[in-house]
């Protein structure tokens, strides 16, 4: 049973899932104008370690996180709508939009993957799925909850009295601040764009209304129960995209299907660079590139990023990144050593036995917590200090090393930094060990002596310690 904070209620919820055992997720993905920063990455870090979590507990997930390739027009509080930011990118670049969207989507699968985030289900892109959202729009216009004006599509929030459910702001508590620039054309100045006219624009569409493209915010509406239905279980993003961009999208959805858009809304907090808000002009704005490109490690990175709970905001530092990176290199060195300790025959020890289960089961039970990373980590911590003595006094037999292995893997399956394949033998040549082992035991050298051959085919030699055979690489 897992719990988390629903953004919908404010509240820590126990998760029930639509369909027993199934969760349908969307994630709300980049904008691939350019590379990702560290803060997106933290964002959808969340995203994969929840995904994580919740296969480990058993759940089949459905997992859909969109590309924002188009129409991501900035837009403030008030509702005023800013630059395209692909558009923008394109003139500085002087490449099309359309190259602009290619380059940085094939940049984004690159960064995430040296991330190592599992492969959401699909990732669908805002540009293939036009056609979704030109139906969406035309459900909502004949429905009366849009409008038309000068070939462009608004929505109209007076008829969709529950809008500020979400962030706390309705529109009676929008109407009521500051005055902002209005729209003479647009009933209310809040009301937010579906389908804009734009001829001009590099990347545009027929419509019944005009020659355009469509809002931000449809694409994430249309896409999201195109791939998963007219329900979601759950809904992530980061805290920036609750308004308006997650508030719009529960109108736009709730007001086609009448039900509840989202059942349980997931955000993450910001992420702060040395305790300041990131930005460009201060110095201190990192792509997940300039990280990787000053030598840091990939894991340290994905470390540094997951270990901060997601309701907290996070600072990241050097000092950050460096002891991410040593706790990285404490948990791989347990690991080595543990594939390369001597393969003694025996019975697994009820003491690591106990030592595992114990750790396994409170590794899941803190993360279904809310996610509670750190204590999830105290406990692997606490059985790594645990098996690296077992280890140094040369108690452990073969069963136990596996034992305490499939444990490190379990924990890897969420943390996703740890390699258990450079150095590791194989199964068959372990296998070939033990047999050798035995052969030895009942003193049959010439058997002992041809499979230590075969194991030396294998590309291992097998050196005889005290502590019982120990394999290497040849
Ligand atoms: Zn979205």
């Amino acid at each position: 049973m897992i719990r988390f904070h629903n953004s919908l209620s404010g509240r820590v919820e126990e998760f029930v899932p639509i369909e027993p055992g199934k969760v349908r997720m969307y994630n709300c993905g980049p904008t691939v104008y350019n590379y990702i920063h560290i803060g997106n990455a933290r964002t959808f870090l969340v995203a994969d370690v929840l995904r994580r979590v919740l296969e480990l507990d058993g759940y089949e997930v459905r997992q859909i996180m969109n590309l924002t390739d188009v129409g991501h027009l900035l837009e403030d509080e008030a509702g005023v709508e800013g630059e395209d930011r692909l558009e923008k990118q394109s003139a500085l670049e002087k490449r099309d939009a359309w190259q602009i969207a290619r380059f940085y989507a094939d940049a984004f699968f690159e960064d995430i993957g040296k991330l190592n985030m599992e492969r959401a289900s699909e990732y669908p892109r805002a540009t293939e799925h036009v056609g979704l959202m030109i139906e969406m729009i035309r459900i909502l216009l004949a429905g009366g909850y849009a409008y038309k004006v000068d070939g462009e599509v608004y929505f109209d929030l007076s008829r969709f009295p529950k809008y500020g459910q979400l962030s706390g702001n309705t529109l009676e508590k929008l109407e009521a601040g500051a005055r902002v620039a209005v729209d003479p054309r647009k009933h209310s100045p809040h009301d937010f764009a579906l389908w804009k006219h734009d001829p001009k624009h590099q990347m545009k569409w027929p419509s019944p209304w005009s020659e355009g493209f469509p809002g931000w915010h449809i694409e994430c509406s249309a896409m999201s129960m195109h791939y998963l239905g007219d329900q979601l279980d759950i809904h992530t993003g980061g805290e920036d995209n609750i308004f308006p961009h997650h508030e719009c999208e529960i109108a736009q959805s709730e007001s086609v299907t009448g039900k509840t858009f989202a059942r349980y809304w997931l955000h993450v907090r910001f992420l702060l660079v040395d305790n300041e808000k990131m930005s460009k002009s201060k110095g201190n704005f990192f792509t997940v590139r300039d990280v990787l490109s000053q030598g840091h490690s990939p894991k340290a990175l994905r470390y540094a990023l997951l270990s901060t709970h997601y309701r907290q905001p996070q600072n990241y530092t050097q000092e950050v990144l460096a002891s991410a990176a040593s706790s990285v290199k404490r948990l791989q060195d347990l690991v080595d050593r543990l594939v390369r300790h001597p393969r003694r025959l025996g019975d697994l020890s009820p003491a690591v036995e106990e030592l595992a289960a114990r750790t396994e089961k409170a590794f899941l039970a803190e993360l279904s917590d809310d996610l509670g990373i750190s204590t999830a980590l105290a406990a692997v911590f606490e059985l790594l200090r645990q098996a690296n003595a077992m280890e140094t006094s040369g108690a452990l037999v073969a069963t136990d090393v596996d034992r305490l292995l499939g444990a490190m893997r379990r924990f890897d399956r969420v943390l996703g930094v740890l390699d258990f394949e450079t150095d590791a033998v194989p199964d068959k040549v372990l296998g070939l060990v033990q047999e050798r082992e035995q052969a030895r035991r009942s003193r049959d050298f010439a058997r002992s002596d041809s499979l230590r051959e075969q194991i030396r085919q294998l590309g291992f030699v097998v050196e005889d310690t005290k502590q019982g055979p120990r394999v290497l690489p040849a």
